[in-house]
């Protein structure tokens, strides 16, 4: 096996709480971004710059980031379109993450335009893109589509190339709706990494059928090095119906500690965040070693 250092990008504070009910209030999304530092991750999904009209959770992107604490940490900002890319760089953030999604349809109601029309919009912001911030890009749905069904191999490898053909900083592959399983992920995985071998890849799982963390495992075993988690397993996407939560980060972390493999992130913090999380948001979250704790469990002072 690999190499024995795993980054993991937290994603609570945009996708763990852009479909939930309870609207967090910007304090708490910045106390939310505080505790996930000080329990040791270092890349994080901060906001994303959508329409608020549609997606009100995340209507005080700006103001989250004039909150943002220095240094430590490297914060991104998810964007669909131009416009949320210049705010993304207007607010000062580290990294953008453009969205293109797989599959034509989601692509349309996502961001109302097709695929490769997103893929010529990431085109043109590349262009003018400052030095400043660094542009990533996750391919949406490339698992399974929840309007169109399976999503080709041959269909995400177009897309991939429509991409890489901007060489984004990095290539994340979504399991937006949660469909893909350990096979799924060894062969697109392998197939990304035959076409582009040089590109970091990243992998954004969804549990929704229980094969996230095997799903992850499987991404490690192909190379993968960089996953997105989000405490307690909270998340979900506005325009993905049924959809339920990301890999809770807290199991991750204990899945990794015990295989020997390092992230940095300290469990018994990170299980402690997902505690307040689940309290803030008012009702019970997926995550598992949240209610277990780990193992052995820590002796009490
Ligand atoms: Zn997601």
């Amino acid at each position: 096996m690999a190499s024995d250092f795993l980054e993991i990008i937290e994603v609570s504070p945009r996708d763990g709480i852009q479909n939930e009910q309870v609207l967090l209030s910007t304090g708490q999304k910045l106390d939310l971004i505080g505790r996930a530092i000080a329990a040791g991750l270092r890349r994080l999904e901060v906001t994303s710059f959508v329409n608020p009209a549609r997606v009100p959770q995340m209507a005080d992107a700006d103001a989250v980031c004039a909150g943002l604490p220095g240094g430590a940490a490297r914060h991104i900002g998810l964007t669909l379109n131009a416009r949320g890319f210049q705010r993304a760089v207007a607010a000062g953030l580290d990294e953008a993450n453009f969205v293109v999604v797989a599959s034509e349809t989601f692509n349309r109601r996502n961001q109302g335009v097709g695929t490769f029309d997103s893929i010529a919009a990431l085109a043109g912001l590349k262009a003018e893109a400052p030095h400043s911030i660094a542009l990533g890009v996750t391919i949406g749905a490339a698992f399974g589509c929840p309007f169109e069904g399976e999503v080709p191999l041959a269909r995400l490898m177009q897309v991939v190339e429509g991409v890489m053909a901007q060489a984004p900083a990095e290539l994340a592959l979504a399991d937006t709706i949660g469909v893909a399983t350990p096979r799924d992920i060894a062969e697109r995985v392998a197939a990304v990494r035959a076409a582009f071998p040089d590109v970091p890849l990243r992998l954004h799982l969804h549990n929704t059928r229980n094969t996230g963390i095997a799903n992850a495992w499987a991404g490690i075993e192909a190379g993968v090095r960089r996953l997105d988690a989000s405490l307690g397993g909270t998340g979900g996407c506005p325009f993905a119906p049924r959809a339920t939560g990301n890999i809770a980060t807290e199991d991750l972390v204990y899945m990794l500690d015990r295989s020997g493999i390092g992230t940095g992130v300290d469990l018994d913090a990170a299980i402690r965040a997902a505690e307040w999380l689940e309290a803030q948001l008012g009702h019970g979250v997926p995550g598992q070693v949240m209610k277990a704790g780990g193992f052995p469990a820590p002796r009490a002072a």
